[in-house]
């Protein structure tokens, strides 16, 4: 199978970085495995997996570079077809009215169809190809380069946020939590999709899964995990999708 990943760096090249587990805040970790010399852990107190020590946060930035975007919009029609799919499951729950703001966007096919559900669509990304791109070809004006905390957002701006496969890619992932509670609506919903490292078709020899991806892929959730996180800045899952797939799916909102 063909990766939608570009190639990873050259190990020799890496700062490394050790971090306390970001769902627990414990130190203590059982090894599993390595792929590509990277470490795959997982928290003896949460059970959470990630890559720990991993290779420093402006070097994993760098993963996101061209290739990447433009990748991904060669494969657009398939792309914003789901990217539909998926949004109208949120407004046919949670209605259609206010801002609707997807986290990673790339050229912003999800903000697309947002716009054409009602919404009004915004999005971000770290790399810049992706929002040149859709800005230029798909006349998104809300589509902004850069991390969420940089945009400094008002409170309570969004009704709806989304992270379709991003949440495992993010370096600090408290501040961007405590950041998505703080710009999310109340009554507002989070749309959250990530790989489910508790899906009964994870291969058991667990470095066998297409979505252990060093450097990529930082951590891998199960819906306690995930919830354990969310829970520390006052967010619950409210629901969460059946998947015949390996793949997370919650919906998340504002905790009393
Ligand atoms: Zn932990």
């Amino acid at each position: 199978m063909i990766s939608d990943a570009p190639a990873p760096l050259e190990n020799s090249a890496k700062h490394w970085e050790m971090i306390s587990c970001p769902v627990c805040g414990s130190e203590s970790f059982t090894p599993l495995f390595q792929k590509q010399n990277e470490p795959f852990v997982r928290c003896e107190s949460c059970m959470l997996v990630l890559i720990n020590p991993r290779p420093a946060h402006n070097q994993v930035l760098h993963t996101y570079d061209h290739d990447y975007s433009e990748h991904y919009a060669i494969k657009g029609e398939k792309k914003l077809r789901r990217c539909r799919r998926w949004v109208n499951r949120v407004r046919k729950r949670y209605g259609q009215d206010g801002r609707w703001l997807d986290i990673g966007c790339s050229v912003g096919f999800v903000v697309m169809a947002a716009g054409e559900a009602g919404f009004e669509g915004h999005g971000i990304d770290v790399e810049s190809w992706g929002i040149e791109y859709g800005r230029k070809n798909f006349h998104l004006q809300n589509l902004r380069c850069g991390t969420l905390e940089e945009q400094h957002y008002p409170d309570h701006y969004f009704k709806v946020i989304s992270l379709y496969d991003v949440i495992e890619h993010v370096p600090d992932l408290n501040t961007l939590v405590a950041e998505i509670k703080r710009i999310l609506a109340p009554g507002g919903v989070i749309d959250i999709i990530t790989p489910d490292i508790g899906h009964w078709r994870v291969p058991r020899s667990l470095e066998n899964w297409g979505e252990i991806k060093p450097s990529e892929h930082l951590y891998y959730f199960n819906r306690r995990t995930l919830s354990r996180l969310l829970q520390k800045h006052g967010l619950e899952i409210v629901k969460k999708r059946f998947n015949t797939k390996p793949a997370l799916r919650v919906y998340v909102q504002h905790s009393n």
